[in-house]
């Protein structure tokens, strides 16, 4: 069986407690892996390496070209091994294969992209602050030091990355927790860094609970930042916990994202378009479209279009690649779906397609649910406010476009968003009116390492990728250097010099 221990400061060891997890596959509850289970000591002791690796250790000596060439191994090296990371992965969280291979490229091409970002300079200068000669002015862009990053199941992999690469672009050094769900890929990683030489303590990687490895991670005092993707709850709690010693926080929470058809939309596109929305990944994406806003008189025809559609997508083994649909992470989360499908009902919503588990035999071992499609929704209802994470649609009509904005921005939550029409002026107007982070027009789940992404309202604070992604993870210092190299011409000298 594949075993696979903690990655703290370069080395690989056994948890204290000599506990260990198995992870399982969501397809068929086969072990994909027997893990050490990281406790609160092994959180410590990896808190403790990566400040001293941040402190004292080489990486703060090293230039930024060693550290971005370190950074740019790494996404070779993922590279080299895409076919693993694929499988594992599929293993690992039940996406299918053709979703995880997009997932293992655009992870390689990630920590390309944040290996460019290392070698960035620090230096700007501040232009207007004062005439040119007397002084010389520069914003300096510096790591914040020890960074925890927390992550959930739903893209394992691309979100160790995501975590990784910018934080250790800025020089920081980083304790990693991955999720108690999926920690395979991310221990792969653990691998190649060790392979590549970064120096030990720079990267660390904790795989536990985050009742406590979690906690411990989010208020240890020696961590600077701590950078969490998860659902808003646990948000909550982590930058409660890291206000004790006031950390710098990023959190990327939940979303509800509304999806908003106008009347001129070519349906041609935007039924697949919605499905995909909902759909990939079994709904298990933060920026799922879960609302999805009709004008009254399209309702008919776009619902029966999309049951005709959901109706062929196959639920399948993820490893076949004619599979569309693969399980849902666990019996647990399964169950919490089909729990959100009943209340819905309970509330006057109509099962249009699904809602239920499917009754294929082949699947029996599996945690799936179907694809599911409720009518008459109203956005009060708890299937329209709160987070599902699963295949299931809510759909709602809408009678103006003021109307579907209203709607739709009428959640606690405002990460991503939509807009389907035939007319961009249209489009972009909608677009600005919703409060949310990301908003795609005639698309949908294009995130790129490139662009900001993160959440208004309640589904986050910060941003992730791009340049601003990156300064997350800096802190920023004005460096005023005087020029003027004679007392009596200082701003100052007037002022508080003795003049006798
Ligand atoms: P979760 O909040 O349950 O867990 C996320 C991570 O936090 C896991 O590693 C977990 O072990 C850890 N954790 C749990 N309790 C903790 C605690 N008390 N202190 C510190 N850490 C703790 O989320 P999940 O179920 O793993 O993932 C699904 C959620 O993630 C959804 O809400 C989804 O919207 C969100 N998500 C957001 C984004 C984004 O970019 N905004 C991306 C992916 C997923």
């Amino acid at each position: 069986m594949r075993e696979y221990r903690l990655y703290i400061d370069g080395q690989f060891v056994e948890s204290a407690s000599k506990k260990t997890f198995d992870s399982i596959n969501p397809f068929n509850q086969e072990i994909v892996a027997r893990v050490s289970l990281a406790g609160i000591d092994d959180a410590q002791h990896a808190i403790a390496a990566a400040r001293k690796a941040f402190d004292n250790g080489p990486w703060q000596r090293m230039s930024k070209e060693e550290r971005s060439a370190l950074i740019k191994a790494v996404s070779d090296k993922i590279n080299e091994r895409k076919s693993g990371f694929e499988q594992l992965e599929v293993d690992d969280s039940g996406g299918t294969i053709r979703k995880v291979k997009e997932d293992v490229y655009l992870s390689a091409r990630a920590m390309n992209y944040f290996s460019k970002l290392a070698a960035m300079d620090p230096f700007e200068p501040v232009d207007g602050l004062s005439k040119p000669g007397f002084s010389q002015n520069l914003v300096v862009r510096e790591p914040i030091g020890v960074v925890a990053a927390i992550i959930p199941w739903n893209f394992p992999l691309k979100m160790a990355v995501w975590k990784l690469g910018p934080a250790l672009a800025a020089g920081n050094t980083v304790v990693l927790k991955p999720s108690e769900l999926t920690p395979v890929t991310a221990m792969e990683l653990a691998n190649i860094f060790h392979e590549v030489g970064f120096p030990p303590g720079v990267v660390n990687i904790v795989p536990g609970y985050g009742s406590d490895v979690g906690e411990e991670l989010a208020g240890n005092p020696m961590v600077d930042k701590v950078s969490f993707t998860g659902s808003t709850t646990i948000g909550k709690r982590v930058m409660s916990l890291a206000s004790e010693s006031l950390k710098k926080c990023t959190l990327e929470c939940g979303g509800k994202s509304a999806n908003i058809i106008l009347d001129d939309a070519d349906l041609s596109i935007a039924v697949d378009g919605a499905l995909y929305a909902i759909f990939y990944h079994q709904g298990q994406c933060c920026e799922a479209g879960t609302r999805l806003f009709l004008p009254e008189k399209l309702h008919d025809e776009f619902v029966a279009r999309m049951i005709e559609t959901t109706k062929k997508m196959k639920l399948g083994d993820p490893k076949d690649p004619s599979t569309d649909n693969g399980p849902v992470i666990s019996a647990k989360q399964r169950d919490r779906i089909l729990g959100y499908i009943a209340g819905g009902v309970k509330q006057g919503a109509k099962v249009a397609l699904g809602g239920s588990t499917p009754k294929d035999p082949a699947l029996r071992n599996g945690f799936f649910v179907e694809p599911t499609i409720l009518t008459g929704v109203d956005n009060t209802m708890t299937i329209a406010q709160e987070e599902i994470f699963g295949p299931v649609l809510s759909v709602i009509t809408y009678k103006s476009v003021e109307d579907a904005v209203a709607k739709a921005n009428d959640t606690v939550y405002g990460l991503g968003g939509g807009v389907w029409s035939r007319d961009r002026e249209k489009a972009m107007t909608v677009a600005r009116q919703l409060r949310a982070g990301t908003v795609w027009i005639n698309e949908w789940h294009l995130i790129s390492e490139k662009a900001p992404f993160g959440g208004y309202k309640q589904s986050g604070i910060g941003r992730e990728f791009g340049v601003e992604g990156l300064r997350e993870y800096m802190e920023t210092k004005h460096l005023h250097i005087d020029e003027l190299g004679s007392r009596e011409k200082k701003f100052w000298y007037d002022t508080v010099v003795p003049k006798s």
